[in-house]
């Protein structure tokens, strides 16, 4: 996969595919639990909570400083990752528990109760 590919060329599907060939190839499946996954998956939600720590950047911030940029990217692609895995060894499709919880999040904050800007945690 080369880098000038974006997210409107490729399906959850292709990504699910290139996770599982990556672990398959290394022969790391054993290790992909999801016990050790959720594990991993929050140690690099961990690793990407660490780059803002103590640090107060804007966006602007963020956008004009590639060094930065770089390392918010890779721990994001981490988590992704681990998360695709997860997802993987469950055998769950995305889509579906997707639109599950979305539907959720639409009854527990109904527009009609949500709809000035307001927001507290129900
Ligand atoms: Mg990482």
């Amino acid at each position: 996969m080369t880098s000038d590919q974006n997210d409107s060329e490729k399906t959850i599907s292709f990504f699910k595919k290139e996770v599982n060939e990556f672990v398959q190839e290394r022969n790391w499946l054993n290790y992909h639990t999801p016990n050790n996954l959720a594990q991993a998956l929050s140690v690099e939600a961990g690793e990407l909570l660490e780059i803002f720590l103590f640090k107060d950047y804007s966006v602007n911030d963020i956008l004009k400083d590639q060094i930065l940029k770089e390392k918010i990217s890779d721990e994001i692609a981490d988590v992704f990752i681990y998360l695709i895995s997860l997802i993987n060894s469950l055998k769950m499709d995305l889509t579906h528990i997707f639109q599950l919880k979305m539907n959720k999040n639409r009854q527990k904050y109904s527009s009609q109760e949500f709809n000035d800007g307001s927001f507290y945690k129900k």
